[in-house]
């Protein structure tokens, strides 16, 4: 069977491709650039602005999943970023469903990736679940509205899935990416408070939840991609600069200075609340990757 991935050359959708040819799927891209085919992976275009799209990626696929998005870490958000990380991901999923509309297509399962900045930007020691109502700041708003662009496919008569994602670990990618050649040379700290909560994920263990998303007919609706094991920040960096042979001796980087540098974006790094992955665990998936410090490791190793 066929799975089509928007913005399957990102980080998640690389390692997922991996695991997805692995279980003998065949696998289409779409990208806004083209790359050469291979036996097992095929590239086809779009252009989300002008509403452009190749209808035969939409066409040949038993299954979507939809990861496309403007990296939501990298720029300023500036009214216009915000706006190019709203459009890439709403009038993405709005554009697959007027093409399975218009194509009388139906797939599946669509599964779409959102976050857990679902639940808001800010501190607290509830856990959220999945009925936890979604925050009205501008992360919360995009993933609702995402996850909304997301549920058109269920009027299609199309079982859809929402991954709600904490922070991914892998190898040299991700927020890792950033902060290994900090914490390389002994220079990591905590940010903040450090006592802010720091849900995460192994690559494999969210890659495998797409794969049981796309796979179990039961999975409906939202689920938390997260490991709940009340990770902060300053645990998150003591195991980090651990695994590199240091430990923390600096002092906390100051949050102010935080919000210099990055503006609003800062709160993701510097918020964070507790977030259950019960529902998953319900229907029997098991995280392979459980305990932080060994996730670490195997993502610098
Ligand atoms: P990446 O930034 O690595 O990849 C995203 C892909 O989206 C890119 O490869 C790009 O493909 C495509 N894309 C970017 N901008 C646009 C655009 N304007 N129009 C169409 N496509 C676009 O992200 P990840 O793999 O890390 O994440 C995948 C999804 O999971 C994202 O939606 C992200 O928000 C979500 N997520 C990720 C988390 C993480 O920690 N990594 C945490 C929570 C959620 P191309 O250049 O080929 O067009």
């Amino acid at each position: 069977k066929n799975v089509l991935i928007t913005g399957g050359t990102g980080f998640i959708g690389r390692y997922l491709t991996k695991k997805l040819l692995e279980r003998d799927y065949t696998v289409s891209i779409l990208t806004r650039d083209r790359r050469p085919n291979t036996d097992k992976v095929s590239y086809y275009t779009w252009d989300v602005t002008a509403q452009n799209i190749d209808e035969s990626a939409v066409y040949n696929a038993d299954y979507i999943i939809h990861l496309a998005g403007e990296n939501i870490a990298e720029e300023r958000w500036t009214s216009k970023r915000k706006a190019a990380i709203r459009d890439s991901r709403i009038q993405s999923a709005q554009l697959i469903y007027d093409t399975l509309k218009k194509l009388n297509k139906r797939v599946d399962a669509f599964v779409s990736a959102s976050g857990i900045g679902y639940y808001g930007a800010v501190n607290g020691e509830g856990i959220c679940t999945e009925n936890t109502l979604p925050a009205d700041d501008f992360v919360g708003t995009v993933c609702q509205d995402w996850e909304n662009a997301a549920d058109l496919m269920v009027g299609l008569g199309i079982r859809t899935v929402k991954i709600r994602t904490g922070l991914v670990l892998g190898k040299n990618e991700g927020i890792l990416k950033k902060l290994n050649p900090i914490f390389k040379k002994g220079l990591g700290s905590a940010l903040g408070s450090g006592k802010q909560y720091m849900p995460w994920v192994h690559v494999h263990d969210l890659c495998m939840m797409y794969i049981e998303a796309i796979e179990n007919g039961k999975m409906t609706g939202p689920y938390n991609a997260t490991i709940n094991d009340s990770t902060t920040n300053l645990i998150f960096s003591k195991e980090l600069a651990n695994s590199y042979g240091f430990s923390i001796w600096l002092p906390k980087v100051p949050a102010f200075l935080i919000q210099l540098v990055l503006g609003e974006r800062a709160t993701l790094l510097l918020t964070g609340r507790r977030v259950s992955s019960d529902k998953i665990k319900k229907l029997g998936f098991r995280f392979q990757f459980k305990n932080l410090p060994k996730a670490i490791k195997n993502c610098i190793k």
